[in-house]
């Protein structure tokens, strides 16, 4: 691997640097052939055939430069001080196969100083959802931290109920948050410009180019989050907690606690089951994410000198909502294989109110349109829209009949390949539905990994109708069934 660490060169005051704390007997839960290769591991390197006391925690790499680092962080809303990897190191940072900066950092690694109440550790079931998540959303293209692989132990955690201990070796392009500058602003005020030239140089070198790289940094910080949010709101994500310091610098994806997929298409739907007041309901994260940025660009006014006023700093949040707003209309469109305007953002939101009022499963109902559209090359998504359509009965069929007759004579003067392959490559067949993470989770507690390992091939081609998938794999709770419990305790 090609290292380069350079966060343990800031100053000292910004972590602490420590090895991880062994788990007993660690064991292979699953391994991330994909994410290997992007690193370029070999088959016989070190780091190979040693991965499972690397994760383990029983092995320390000699270019490996562990430390936990400190954060602070908003937490639903209200200031809660400092934070900092409680249960996670930053192992190493390196170049992968494409050039990129990857954070090799392991989560459930034991007590840092940042611990506070908590024990350090990672239950199985958490390790399996990040795992499975980071994988998915990878593969639908959305950004987001992945794993290299991750552990089960014999060490005993305590939860609602013991539990068994595991890590995961998450990798993503950065670890630093919204809230590492909410620390520094609070506890160590006089770094702030040094880290910030750190987070520039190192993750948005091109902004260098311009006459205010700070303010050109700031942008594109908001830029990339509002994308990020809007590609959440296309697939149908719910991050679950959009604290300050869950919030990813570079617009990815991080920290995947109480999230879900939307099935049943229900806007206001909240799936962490600790979220009482719905702050991060699903149609509230485009909101929470501006909420976010407006808490965090004033610390920045510090900057007085590389041009930063409270004027210019607006006008670096600015551009978030046009941004979300273009992206998100753009996806939506192109999810029903229509051009970009008016008439087809119109049939876009009936679409969307038709599926709101039946409760109908968002992904499936999407791709049950190749099955209107090219019924006889497509007969799972044939499948889809029979199911979709007997749900419907009195005047919700009516609609439907009235939206489809609609959006056929819309789409009729379109290239009809071109329709097919947007429908394709823009709605997924499969999404990690929480039965389905659930399901693996009861086995992988059982000491089995396979369906583990089925779940990670199928969601390795998400767009594609696979012969390994099961019933489970395409089916939506029935309406109004009770929510699975999803919480932050983990
Ligand atoms: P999260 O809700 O997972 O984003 O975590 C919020 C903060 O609590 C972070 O600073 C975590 O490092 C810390 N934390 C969460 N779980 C634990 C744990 N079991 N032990 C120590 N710290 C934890
Ligand atoms: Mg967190």
């Amino acid at each position: 691997m090609r290292y380069q660490n350079t966060y343990g060169k800031l100053d000292t005051r910004l972590y602490h640097k420590q090895p991880p704390t062994p788990l007993n007997n660690p064991r292979v839960g699953h391994f991330n052939t994909q994410v290997a290769q992007q690193l370029g591991w070999t088959e016989d390197s070190d780091l190979m055939v040693r991965w499972v006391d690397i994760v383990g925690g029983h092995y320390v790499p000699a270019e490996f430069e562990p430390l936990a680092m400190a954060y602070a962080g908003h937490q639903f809303g209200q200031w809660a001080g400092q934070l900092g990897d409680g249960r996670g190191l930053l192992m190493a940072q390196v170049l992968d196969n494409n050039d990129q900066l990857q954070d090799l950092h392991l989560k459930g690694c034991g007590l840092t100083p940042y611990s506070r109440m908590g024990d350090g550790r990672a239950v199985l079931r958490s390790t399996i959802r990040e795992y499975l998540c980071g994988h998915a959303l990878t593969q639908l293209d959305i950004p987001s931290s992945n794993a290299l692989g991750f552990v089960v132990s014999d060490t005993p955690i305590r939860r609602e109920r013991m539990e068994a201990g595991a890590a995961l070796m998450r990798v993503a392009d950065s670890h630093i948050r919204l809230g590492h500058v909410e620390w520094i602003a609070s506890f160590a005020p006089d770094l702030l410009g040094e880290f910030t030239d750190y987070m520039i140089d190192t993750y948005y070198p091109e902004c260098r180019d311009s006459e205010k790289p700070v303010l050109a940094f700031l942008q594109a910080v908001v830029e990339r989050t509002a994308r990020m949010i809007a590609d959440w709101q296309l697939i149908g994500f719910a991050h679950g907690v959009m604290n300050t310091d869950n919030l990813s610098i570079t617009g990815s994806t991080l920290d995947f606690g109480p999230f879900g997929f939307m099935e049943r298409f229900d806007p206001a739907w909240v799936n962490n089951h600790s979220d009482h007041t719905g702050r991060y309901a699903y149609q509230n994260q485009p909101a929470i994410g501006h909420w976010n940025l407006n808490v965090w660009l004033p610390h920045f006014m510090r900057l007085t000198q590389a041009g930063v006023t409270r004027d210019s700093l607006a006008e670096c949040l600015a551009p978030y909502e046009p941004t979300f707003m273009q992206h998100y209309q753009q996806g939506l469109c192109r999810k029903l294989g229509l051009p970009h305007q008016p008439e087809s953002l119109k049939l876009a939101f009936e679409w969307l109110t038709l599926l709101e009022d039946n409760l109908l499963d968002y992904t499936n109902s999407f791709r049950a349109l190749l099955g209107l559209i090219a019924p006889n090359d497509h007969p799972y998504e044939q499948q889809l829209l029979a199911t979709m359509i007997a749900e419907l009965d009195g005047e919700p069929l009516q609609v439907w009949q009235d939206w489809s007759a609609r959006y056929l004579a819309q789409i009729e003067n379109l290239s009809n390949d071109q329709v097919i392959n947007e429908l394709q490559t823009n709605n997924p067949v499969y999404i990690l539905r929480n039965s389905m993470a659930q399901h693996a989770i009861d086995a992988a507690e059982q000491g089995q990994f396979e369906e583990v390992d089925r779940l990670y091939t199928l969601l390795a081609s998400p767009y594609s109708v696979q012969d390994i998938a099961t019933e489970l794999d395409s089916r939506p709770p029935a309406p109004n069934a009770p929510q699975m419990p999803i919480s932050c305790s983990s």
